[in-house]
């Protein structure tokens, strides 16, 4: 590991300003990714910032502006502390599920939620510094897209960068339609919606999302919802603990006597965002919740998919994973 100066503060003021002057710092939460990519000399900032002085470490429910009524979670919250919560496990029961399906516990007890949304992709070219990577090295090319690609993406992929989104949490968050707070310069701050938070590659993949450098996550917003009876989340993977999804899917319903009132579905492992299946979900509204229909729904969602050389099997993957999330949701949660 390079050498590199650290500093700390408790103060966001602070923090924002360091960020918005010494281009080359970084944020240090949990440090559960960011300390592997300098260990390995994917990254290199000469300055950390540790910010785990700050305060936004608690959950709260919101009691005015547009969300009031919903649940604010801070941005330094551990992901075990999110996960265990009370009103988490009851309002939020995905976002649990979620969590619990990411890494492992002594993980889980470090990282942060806000570092959780910015966590970098897995792709082991990313990590391998003698390969290619746009993402690394904007220009240099892309290892993936003619090399062992499985784990790479299905859908919204560009010739640039081939890579997923390897967060579980954010697909629960994406299928919420959480909104994320974030500080920037002078103390202005700003509401993301989830689905603008992280980008596709496009020709600057080098950009994982739509974070201002000098700007800072404070607290992630889930509105309220009646999603917490019939909602699933369902990773598939090599092995069963910590492992990166194959493909996985939030899913949550909301029924109105003997149909779907409001459903929201999310994929994971697909594209370098967490993807939200609007086509599945606009198929459903009104229709009835049986295996035919989320069979119809999952296949016109998967049909817009463009797999890679060693992916292909995302793709049915993805249609069986969607159908049994949905069934569970509706099955309370529980398997079938
Ligand atoms: Fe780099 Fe993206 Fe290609 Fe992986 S897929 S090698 S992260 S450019």
């Amino acid at each position: 590991m390079r050498p590199f100066k650290y500093s700390t503060t408790n103060d966001i003021n602070v923090a924002v300003k360091m960020l918005q002057v010494k281009g080359h710092a970084k944020l240090l939460g949990g440090g559960t990714n960011i300390l592997d990519l300098m260990k390995e000399d994917v990254e290199h900032p000469e300055e950390l910032i540790d910010i785990t002085g700050l305060s936004y470490t608690q959950i709260k429910s919101i009691s005015s502006g547009p969300n009031a009524e919903g649940i604010s979670i801070g941005a330094l919250c551990k992901n075990t502390d999110t996960a265990n919560d009370p009103i988490i496990r009851q309002n939020f029961p995905l976002v649990a599920q979620a969590i619990l399906a990411g890494a492992s516990a002594q993980i889980r007890n470090m990282a942060t939620n806000g570092g959780n949304l910015n966590q970098r992709t897995r792709c082991s070219y990313f990590y391998d510094i003698a390969m290619p990577c746009n993402k690394r090295e904007p220009g240099a090319g892309c290892a993936a897209i003619e090399g062992i690609n499985k784990m790479h993406a299905i859908f919204g992929w560009s010739k640039d960068c081939v890579a997923v989104h390897p967060s579980d949490l954010c697909v629960a968050l994406v299928a919420l339609d959480a909104i994320v707070k974030v500080m920037g310069a002078g103390g202005k701050e700003r509401l993301i919606q989830f689905s603008d938070y992280h980008r596709l590659p496009g020709t600057d993949p080098q950009k994982d999302n739509n974070l201002q450098q000098e700007e800072i996550i404070t607290e992630i917003q889930l509105p309220k919802n009646n999603f917490a009876s019939k909602s699933y989340y369902l990773k598939v993977r090599d092995r069963s603990s910590y492992a990166f999804a194959l493909v996985s899917v939030a899913a949550a319903i909301e029924m109105a006597g003997n149909q779907i009132k409001q459903v929201r579905i999310a994929m994971g492992g697909v594209s370098h965002k967490p993807w939200r299946a609007y086509e599945a979900e606009q198929f459903l509204i009104n229709k009835t919740p049986d295996e035919a229909n989320f069979n119809l729904a999952a296949e016109l969602e998967m049909r817009n998919a463009k797999p890679l050389k060693h992916n292909k099997f995302k793709v049915e993957l993805g249609i069986r994973t969607m159908v049994r999330a949905l069934t569970q949701a509706m099955n309370g949660g529980k398997h079938t």
